[in-house]
């Protein structure tokens, strides 16, 4: 077995993978085709999901007529190619995007906000794009959603923020704050995927709704979707609420924690 391959079983069962879904019939193509993999969900089930926003993998569904690719994840190549140096790499990638124009998020922005940590970090958590703070001191997740971002490292994984790797969909700050659109995903996306490709993390968190459409081009509710382990690039991705809706929605650290704890394990096995 190739050694990329068994390190991927060895996570996904680390985190209560079962079984892989059965492929799909060619009618059944279409975005199904795209959509991330999914494992069988682990000691922590997902929350109610509506009707609407049931997994839909397996679904007998019948498939729509065409299928228009989500720009969140356009482009994106099945496995990620070995990076020599990772250091290089990651600050290649630094200085690519203090000069980038490659969507209008650089009009408005004051610092490009591309990333930071180890660069042989096990954990790579994903958000969405720069804030105020953020865009003020050119760092990720300093703000207040950073402050609890940092609290979930420091006081719940009991490691330090050194030790993982934190960057966002988009490395410019949308105005107002605004969800970045696809557009923009989609012209920085090739930084994250180079980033991740240096880095080689053992697991990707991806914080919140954009981190998850960006990465798994999914665009079901959180609720339905945490609580099972997919994959990208051959990397294992754990879904959870992004640090600000956290901020908003305190009731909802519990099910963060029970992410976290599925992040840890695939960090220790991977
Ligand atoms: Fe370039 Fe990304 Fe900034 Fe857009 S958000 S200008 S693609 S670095």
């Amino acid at each position: 077995m190739e050694p990329e391959v068994e390190r991927l079983l060895r996570s996904m069962q680390a985190a209560g993978v079962r079984r892989l879904p059965a492929p799909r019939p060619a009618t059944e193509a279409g975005p199904r085709a795209s959509e991330p993999r999914t494992t069988e969900p682990g000691a922590t089930p997902p929350a109610p999901a509506s009707a609407a926003d049931r997994p839909r993998a397996g679904s007998s569904a019948p498939a729509p007529a065409s299928f228009t690719p989500n720009l969140f994840s356009a482009g994106r190549p099945a496995a990620a190619p070995a990076v020599q140096d990772p250091e290089a790499e990651l600050a290649a990638v630094a200085r690519e995007v203090a000069e980038c124009r490659r969507c209008k998020l650089c009009e408005a922005r004051n610092k490009t906000v591309p990333g930071e940590g180890s660069t042989s970090a096990r954990i790579l958590f994903v958000g969405e794009g720069p804030g105020a703070d953020e865009d003020r001191t050119g760092r990720p997740f300093v703000g207040r959603a950073g402050q609890l971002l940092d609290d979930i490292i420091v006081k719940g994984m009991k490691l330090r923020r050194e030790d993982v790797y934190i960057a966002n969909v988009v490395k410019c700050r949308p105005p107002g704050n605004r969800v970045p659109e696809p557009d923009e995903a989609a012209a920085c996306a090739p930084f994250l995927d180079r980033q991740i490709a240096a880095i080689r993390p053992a697991v990707i968190c991806a914080l919140g709704a954009t981190a998850v459409r960006r990465l798994l081009d999914d665009e079901r509710s959180m609720s339905s979707l945490r609580g099972r382990a997919y994959e990208y690039r051959g990397i294992p991705v754990i879904v959870t609420y992004h640090p600000a809706y956290l901020l908003r929605n305190p009731a909802a650290k519990v099910h963060t924690w029970q992410d976290i704890q599925k992040v840890m394990e695939l960090a220790r096995r991977g």
